[in-house]
C-alpha cells in the first residue's frame, strides 16, 4: 500500500505536470486514493488543479521543513479521492536551505512516511532540474515515471537522468526503479513521432506505456482554467488517452505489483543512451495520417 512515484525529467516542458495531474485525477476517478505532491516552485500542478499559487501560504516548503503538518497544508482537489500538497515560489528557497541540513536528501521521505499508507499512490511532480528537490523525490519514491516528449531531442539529456537514478539507487534508495516511460505530445502525422517511439521502445522496452499521449489543444487549454482534462473536456482525445494510461497503470500494478520485469541493464543504465538521438527525418503528412486521431 502507498506507493510513491516521482514524475521526473530534468528537461523542461515535456509533460511532467500534465501527466501528474491527469494520471492522478483519472486514478482517483477510478476509486484510488491519490496524493499529488507539487515539488516544483513553479507550482504548475497547484494552479493546474485550480489553486491560486499566490494564495498558498503553507505548502510543500513548510511540509519539507517541518514548519507545518500535512493536515494543515493539504487541499482537496475537484475529484473525490485526490488530495494535493500545494506549492508556491517559497519552495525555491528550500533547494538552498536543504543544503546545510543533516540527511538533507531524506526530508521528503521522512515526512511522507507518516501519511504514505493513507493513499494507494502518491505522485510527486518534480521540477525541471536534478537538484536537491528532485533528489528528495527520488529518495522518497519507489518508482520513477519519465514523461518523454515525442520530438527530435527526446532522449537527449536522458543519460544524465538515468545516471542520477542509478546514483540514488546505489547510495540512497536501493528500491528505486523506473516505473514507466510516458510518451507525450505525439503528433502521428509526422514520421519523426514514429521514429522517436521506436527509438524509446528500443531502450526502455516494455517499460514504455502503450498509451501514448497525443498533442492536444484541449490538454494545453485545461491548466488555464485550473481544471484537469477529466473536468475540462472528458470527451477529448487527450482525456481518453490519459484515462487509458490510468487503466494501463492499474493493470500493471494488478499483475506485477507495479514494475514490469527488470529490463536488461544495458538498455537503460544511461551509458548506452545516445549522445545525440536518431537523425531527424523529413516530416511527412500522408493523407492517411492527416485524419490522425491526435489533433482536436
Ligand atoms: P516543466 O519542466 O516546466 O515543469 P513539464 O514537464 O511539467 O514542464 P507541462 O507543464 O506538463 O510540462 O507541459 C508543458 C506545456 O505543454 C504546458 O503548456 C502544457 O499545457 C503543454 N502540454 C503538455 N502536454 C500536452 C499535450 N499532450 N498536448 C498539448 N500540449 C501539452
Ligand atoms: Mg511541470
Amino acid at each position: 500500500m502507498g506507493k510513491i512515484i516521482a514524475v521526473c525529467n530534468q528537461k523542461g516542458g515535456v509533460g511532467k505536470t500534465t501527466t501528474a495531474i491527469n494520471l492522478s485525477t483519472f486514478l482517483a476517478d477510478k476509486g484510488k486514493k491519490i496524493l499529488l505532491v507539487d515539488m516544483d516552485p513553479q507550482a504548475n500542478a497547484t494552479s493546474g488543479l485550480g489553486r491560486d499559487k499566490k494564495s498558498i501560504t503553507q505548502g510543500t516548503y513548510e511540509f519539507l521543513m517541518g514548519l507545518s503538518g500535512y493536515e494543515e497544508i493539504k487541499l482537496e482537489a475537484q475529484i473525490p479521492g485526490l488530495s494535493l500538497l500545494p506549492s508556491n515560489s517559497s519552495l525555491a528557497g528550500a533547494e538552498v536551505e536543504l543544503v546545510s541540513l543533516i540527511a538533507r536528501e531524506f526530508k521528503l521521505k521522512e515526512k511522507l512516511a507518516e501519511i504514505k499508507n493513507d493513499f494507494d499512490f502518491i505522485f510527486i511532480d518534480c521540477p525541471p532540474s536534478l537538484g536537491l528537490l528532485t533528489v528528495n523525490a527520488l529518495v522518497a519514491a519507489e518508482g520513477v515515471m519519465i514523461p518523454l516528449q515525442c520530438e527530435y531531442y527526446a532522449l537527449e539529456g536522458l543519460s544524465q537522468l538515468m545516471e542520477t537514478i542509478g546514483l540514488v539507487r546505489r547510495s540512497l534508495n536501493p528500491q528505486l526503479d523506473v516505473e514507466g516511460v510516458v510518451l507525450t505530445m505525439a503528433d502521428f502525422r509526422t514520421r519523426l513521432t514514429d521514429e522517436v517511439i521506436k527509438e524509446v521502445r528500443g531502450y526502455f522496452k516494455e517499460r514504455v506505456f502503450n498509451s501514448i499521449i497525443p498533442r492536444s489543444i484541449r490538454l494545453s487549454e485545461a491548466p488555464g482554467f485550473g481544471e484537469p482534462i477529466l473536468i475540462y473536456d472528458r470527451a477529448s482525445t487527450g482525456a481518453q488517452k490519459y484515462e487509458q494510461l490510468a487503466e494501463e497503470f492499474i493493470g500493471r500494478h494488478l499483475h506485477s505489483g507495479g514494475n514490469v520485469s527488470e529490463p536488461e541493464k544495458e538498455t537503460y543504465n544511461g551509458k548506452d543512451l545516445p549522445e545525440s538521438p536518431a537523425e531527424p527525418q523529413t516530416e511527412t503528412e500522408t493523407d492517411q495520417n492527416l485524419s490522425a486521431q491526435n489533433i482536436e
